[in-house]
């Protein structure tokens, strides 16, 4: 007898969370869609995985089209991983139209990754999508993070303004650059050095790598670092995977920095908050004209940041005043 079923069963919130923690890549995979499809079912999905939220580290990698981004990331997930930790990867384009697809999943690089289970690759891509990817990306990370995914790669595929919001969605940014093209002056004039963490000199197999280094050195010296940390300059040949030790390095330094110092807590604070505020903003959307006081969205915020309120909830609180 032949078993007749619907293609896409419905699912079930509870039973797609069990799976994804229990490592099911396909059930990371159905949630990270309700996220993308906005489903009502995301919001006791959020509800329910709130407490599992808030061990993953997420670091962000950002900067100019073809200075090997997409390289750095799958080096550096191959790097962890081989220390045996699980890794999510999101491609975020947000100047691409929504796709919901497998984007990055298919290029090239990232294929060294495709039949590893201990890595989870999702692209997202969102133009014209309603809260953008200011609201999708934190609910993909949280649902990753949620998962056992210890660490979270999200790397920005796009140009523009948008790229510098994604990368102040992680812990640690990283900046790539490449050599000549005046790509790290490029990337002085935008403004992307102020958001970096770590400099990244990547393809230093090309001539023009010193000088790069050199340039990026002054501006680092003339910045203001007021806070503590102030981000070092790594060379890559990400191609080769030279000097992808000394990267994982530099990002355990940060990573110790931000957890011995009010900066991690800070920042996943100011995290939640955006989050929080991009709901709220979705649910307030042909209701009312503005947002109510600041301090109640700190606290909000503080409680989300903190696992003990999904970001669903706190909205809905934030809205009934
Ligand atoms: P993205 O657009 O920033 O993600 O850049 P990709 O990772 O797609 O890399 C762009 C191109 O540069 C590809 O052809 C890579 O093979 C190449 N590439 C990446 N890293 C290096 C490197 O360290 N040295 C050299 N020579 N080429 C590299």
């Amino acid at each position: 007898m032949t078993e007749v079923r619907s293609p896409r069963p419905r699912a079930d919130p509870e039973a797609l969370i069990a799976s994804a923690r229990a490592g099911n890549a396909r059930a990371v995979g159905r949630l990270i869609s309700l996220v993308e499809n906005r489903s009502p079912e995301l919001r006791p999905v959020m509800k329910a995985i709130a407490p599992y939220t808030g061990t993953a580290r997420v670091i962000g990698i950002t900067g100019s089209p073809g200075v090997g981004k997409s390289t750095v990331t799958s080096a550096l997930a191959a790097a962890y991983r081989a220390a045996g930790m699980r890794i999510g990867v999101l491609a975020v384009d947000p100047s691409s139209p929504f796709t919901g697809g497998a984007l990055l999943g298919d290029r090239v690089r990232m294929q060294d990754h495709a039949t590893d289970d201990g890595v989870f690759i999702r692209s997202m891509a969102s133009r014209g999508h309603l809260g953008g990817l200011s609201l999708a990306t934190p609910q993909a990370v949280r649902i990753l993070d949620a998962a056992g995914f210890g660490l979270i790669l999200i790397e920005t595929v796009g140009v523009g303004q948008a790229e510098l919001e994604i990368a102040s969605l992680a812990d640690s940014t990283l900046v790539v650059v490449a050599p000549g093209m005046g790509d790290s002056v490029q990337a002085a004039k935008a403004g992307i050095l102020e958001i970096a963490d770590i400099l990244v000199v990547n393809k230093s197999d090309r001539p023009a790598a010193q000088q790069a280094v050199r340039d990026l050195r002054t501006m680092v010296a003339m910045g203001n670092w007021e806070g503590g940390w102030k981000p070092p300059i790594v060379s890559t040949v990400a191609v080769a995977g030279t000097g992808i030790d000394d990267l994982t390095e530099k990002i355990g330094a940060h990573w110790s920095w931000l957890a011995s110092s009010a900066e991690l807590a800070r920042r996943r604070r100011a995290r939640a908050r955006e989050e929080v505020a991009a709901i709220a903003v979705a649910v307030l959307r042909g209701r009312l004209g503005g947002l109510p006081g600041d301090s109640r969205l700190d606290e909000l915020a503080g409680r989300v940041a903190a696992g003990q309120l999904d970001p669903y909830s706190a909205a809905d609180e934030l809205v009934s005043g």
